[in-house]
C-alpha cells in the first residue's frame, strides 16, 4: 500500500531541510511527495503580482527570491546542477515576463504556480543525484478544476491511478501541492495553504494507505503553543475532531484536507520533519475520544453581524432570507445564535460584507462588530452528561462572552470572544481544562 507525504514550506526552505526531506521520504517508503513552495515564496509571489498589477517596480523582490533558489541550487546540488541553475533562470525570466504583461488574475495564477513548479524540479534532481528512481509529476495536467472551482476528483483518480499502480516499487513520485489547472485550462490553484488538500485528494485518488503531513512542529497540539504555554502534542484524534480544530484555527491542517482521507478511510498523520522520531498525531476514524477536553482552537478576524427583527416573532421562513444573501455572496457562515427577535452571525470573510449588509437592512436592523475570535474545545461533550459547559465557561469567567454555541455536535463548543482577550482566554482554558 502506497503512502502520499507532504512537505510544507518550512520543511523545504533550505537545502539543509531537503535533505532531511529526502531521508524522510526514503524511510517511509513515500510513493508520491507532495511538495509545497520554499518557505516565504509564494508570499513574495503575491506581493510580486500585486505590485505589477499596481504598476510598482518588482525586479527587487524578483531578484531576492531568485537568489534563494539559486544558493539552495549551489548548496544541494553538484550533478543537476547547471539544469537546475538553467530551470530556475527559465522560472524567473517567465515571472519577468508576466509581470510586464500582467492581464489581471490569470496572470496572477500564473505567478503564483511557479513557486511550487521550481521547487518540485530541484527536489527531483535532487532524489535522482541520491540515486533514487525519482519521477516528476506536473499536477496541473491531472488536478482540474470543473466550472463551480471544485476539484474533479474522478478525472484525479482516472489519470492518476494508473500510473501509480503500474510504477516500479522503488519509483518516488514528487509532484507539487497548491496548484492545479482551471476549467478554462490555465494554471489555477486550491487557495493559500492548500498544499494539504492537494496531498489529501492524491491519497484518494490512488487509494493510499496514509497520508501524512509534515511541517515545523510536532504534530496538533492541545491549544495553541504560539500563545500558551506548556500545550502537547495530541496523539490520536479523530476526523471529526481534526476537522473542527483546523477549521476553527488550528494552523498545521488546511481544514479541507480532513474530507477526502475521511470519506476513503485513509489515516492522516502529522509529523515534524525537524524531529522525525516524534510521534506525531495520528487522525483517523476512531481517534482518542475518551478525553473530555481534547484541543482548543482559535481563529481570529471574525466580524458578527447581528440582525434584529420584529418579524421574525413566529414567522417561518425568515432563516433563509438571511441564509441566501450569504449563499448569493459565496460567504460562508462559521457561527449563529438565535432568539425570538433577533439573529447574530459570525464570517470571516468580509469581502462582501457591504453588500450584504444593505441586503440584510431590508429584513431588520443590522449591527457590524469586527475585531473578533471564535474559540473551539474539542472533547467528548456529551449532550446527556452535566457540567461540562459549566467547567469551560467557569474557567474564563472574567472574560466577556459574546456568543455561544453547543449542541450541534458532542464534540465541540463554541464561543465568540474580543480578540483582546484571546491570549488570556487561551491560557485559562488550559490551566484549567488539561
Ligand atoms: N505555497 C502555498 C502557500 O504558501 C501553498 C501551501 O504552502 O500549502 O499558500
Ligand atoms: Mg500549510
Amino acid at each position: 500500500m502506497s503512502k502520499v507525504l507532504k512537505f510544507g514550506g518550512t520543511s523545504v526552505g533550505s537545502e539543509t531541510n531537503m535533505r532531511k526531506v529526502a531521508e524522510i521520504i526514503r524511510h517511509e517508503q513515500a510513493k508520491v511527495t507532495v511538495l509545497s513552495a520554499m518557505s516565504g515564496t509564494t508570499d513574495s509571489l503575491v506581493k510580486i503580482s500585486s505590485d505589477a498589477k499596481n504598476g510598482k517596480n518588482c525586479s527587487a523582490t524578483i531578484l531576492l527570491l531568485k537568489n534563494k533558489y539559486d544558493t539552495c541550487i549551489q548548496n544541494l546540488l553538484s550533478q543537476y546542477k547547471e539544469e537546475a541553475l538553467k530551470k530556475a533562470e527559465e522560472v524567473f525570466s517567465s515571472i519577468k515576463t508576466k509581470v510586464h504583461n500582467y492581464k489581471g488574475i490569470s496572470t496572477e495564477r500564473e505567478i503564483l504556480a511557479q513557486g511550487e513548479l521550481l521547487t518540485s524540479a530541484i527536489f527531483t534532481f535532487f532524489l535522482k543525484e541520491s540515486g533514487l528512481k525519482a519521477v516528476l509529476l506536473n499536477i496541473p495536467d491531472y488536478m482540474h478544476l470543473n466550472e463551480e472551482h471544485t476539484v474533479n476528483t474522478d478525472y484525479l483518480e482516472k489519470s492518476i491511478r494508473p500510473i501509480i499502480e503500474t510504477s516500479d516499487d522503488d519509483t518516488y513520485f514528487v509532484t507539487q501541492g497548491f496548484i492545479c489547472k482551471n476549467a478554462n485550462g490555465e494554471l489555477d490553484n486550491l487557495g493559500r495553504g492548500g498544499s494539504d488538500y492537494s496531498a489529501a485528494l492524491i491519497g484518494a485518488a490512488i487509494n493510499a494507505s496514509e497520508v501524512q503531513i509534515w511541517t515545523d512542529i510536532d504534530g496538533m497540539h492541545n491549544n495553541d503553543p504560539r500563545y500558551v504555554e506548556n500545550t502537547y502534542p495530541i496523539h490520536k484524534m479523530s476526523f471529526d475532531e481534526a476537522a473542527e480544530l483546523a477549521y476553527f484555527g488550528a494552523k498545521i491542517l488546511h481544514p479541507a484536507t480532513i474530507q477526502p482521507c475521511k470519506e476513503h478511510g485513509i489515516a492522516v498523520r502529522l509529523k515534524n520533519t525537524m524531529a522525525p522520531q516524534a510521534e506525531g498525531t495520528l487522525i483517523t476514524n476512531s481517534g482518542d475520544s475518551e478525553k473530555k477536553f481534547h484541543a482548543v482552537a482559535a481563529k481570529d478576524n471574525i466580524t458578527v453581524i447581528r440582525i434584529c427583527s420584529a418579524r421574525m416573532l413566529m414567522a417561518y421562513g425568515f432563516l433563509r432570507k438571511v441564509f441566501e444573501i450569504f449563499e448569493n455572496y459565496k460567504t460562508p457562515i462559521d457561527m449563529i445564535t438565535t432568539s425570538e427577535v433577533a439573529v447574530s452571525l459570525t464570517i470571516d470573510n468580509d469581502e462582501h460584507l457591504s453588500e450584504i449588509v444593505e441586503e440584510l437592512k431590508t429584513l431588520g436592523n443590522i449591527e457590524i462588530e469586527k475585531g473578533n475570535t471564535i474559540i473551539c474545545v474539542v472533547g467528548k461533550l456529551d449532550h446527556s452528561k452535566s457540567g461540562l459547559v459549566a467547567r469551560i465557561l467557569e474557567s474564563i469567567n472574567n472574560i466577556p462572552i459574546k456568543m455561544i454555541s453547543y449542541g450541534a455536535s458532542n464534540r465541540n463548543v463554541t464561543f465568540l470572544i474580543s480578540s483582546e482577550n484571546k491570549k488570556e482566554a487561551l491560557q485559562f482554558l488550559n490551566n484549567h481544562l488539561f
